[in-house]
C-alpha cells in the first residue's frame, strides 16, 4: 500500500493543509484536502472515500471535489462512514442549501456523483481490496479511527483522539502485521490541558498511546500537528526513543509494508 499525503496538518496555512491522505491513488481517507493538491486526471480515479469524523478539516473538500466530477464517466464515488459521519454529511453539508445534494446528482455516466455506505464499528468489510474497521475513538464528537490492510500488511489511522483504548487492543490482535500507525499529535506537551479539553494528543500522551500496543513496535506516523506548533512539537518528538517515530509531511508519498 501507497499513501500519498495531501495535506497532514490540523490547521491552514500557506504550505500546510488538512487531512487528505490517498491511498494507492484511489481510496481517499478523510476529505480536507483534495482538489488544491492533485489534478483532475488523479481526482477522476478516486472510488471510495473513508471519512473518520465529520470536523470540517476532515470533509471540507467533499463539496468542491463532487464538482469536478459531475464529468466522470464512471459508477458513483462511495462516501464512507459510520451512521453519525454519513447523516451528520447529508444533514449539514450537502444538503441542498450550504450545496447540492450529489447524491441526486448524475454524472456523466448516469450514475450519481456521490454514494453512501454506511458501516457499523468493529466489522470488517472488504472495500475495493481493503479491509477496513471502524473502531470509535474519543473525540469531541462520535469519531472512528480505521483499521486498514492488504496481503496481511495493516495499519491503524486513529483520526481526531485524546487517550482511547479499543483501537489499541484491536490492533494488538493483528500482532506482527500491523505494519504502521498514523498517529495524531496536535498539541506541544506544555498545551496538554488544551489538548485533553479538545480532545487531542500531545508528545507525552502519544507515548502512554503507543504503549498499549505492548511489545508491538510498528513505524509511528505523526499527524494533525498545528502549523504553529510544528517545530516544538518535533523537537519534543525527537526525545522519544523508544519508537521510530517520523513526522508526516505534506507531499510525501510513503508505502505500508
Ligand atoms: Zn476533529
Ligand atoms: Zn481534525
Amino acid at each position: 500500500m501507497k499513501i500519498k499525503v495531501l495535506g497532514c496538518y490540523g490547521g491552514e496555512l500557506p504550505g500546510f493543509n488538512v487531512s487528505g491522505y490517498l491511498l494507492d491513488g484511489k481510496f481517499l481517507i478523510d476529505a480536507g484536502t483534495i482538489g488544491t493538491k492533485i489534478n483532475i486526471t488523479e481526482q477522476r480515479k478516486i472510488k471510495n472515500i473513508l471519512i473518520s469524523h465529520p470536523h470540517l478539516d476532515h470533509i471540507g473538500s467533499l463539496p468542491f471535489f463532487g464538482v469536478n466530477i459531475v464529468s466522470n464517466k464512471s459508477e458513483a464515488v462511495k462516501i464512507i462512514g459510520t451512521h453519525f459521519t454519513i447523516d451528520t454529511i447529508s444533514k449539514n453539508l450537502m444538503n441542498g442549501h450550504i450545496w447540492p445534494d450529489f447524491t441526486k446528482i448524475k454524472n456523466a455516466a448516469g450514475n450519481n456523483v456521490f454514494e453512501y455506505f454506511k458501516i457499523e464499528h468493529n466489522k470488517w468489510y472488504d472495500i475495493d481490496g481493503y479491509k477496513i474497521m471502524a473502531v470509535k475513538v474519543n473525540h469531541s464528537i462520535p469519531a472512528d479511527g480505521f483499521i486498514i490492510g492488504k496481503n496481511n500488511n495493516y495499519f491503524v489511522y486513529t483520526g481526531d483522539t485524546k487517550e482511547t483504548m479499543e483501537i489499541w487492543e484491536k490492533a494488538k490482535e493483528l500482532g506482527k502485521k500491523l505494519k504502521t500507525v498514523i498517529i495524531e499529535v496536535a498539541f506541544p506537551d506544555e498545551l496538554r490541558q488544551l489538548a485533553e479539553n479538545s480532545y487531542h494528543l500531545v508528545p507525552a500522551t502519544l507515548v502512554s498511546e503507543i504503549g498499549k500496543l505492548g511489545d508491538l513496535k510498528p513505524k509511528i506516523f505523526v499527524i494533525h500537528m498545528k502549523p504553529e506548533y510544528l517545530t516544538i512539537i518535533k523537537k519534543q518528538l525527537k526525545k522519544i526513543k523508544k519508537y521510530k517515530i517520523y513526522l508526516m509531511q505534506e507531499g510525501k508519498i510513503f508505502k505500508i509494508t
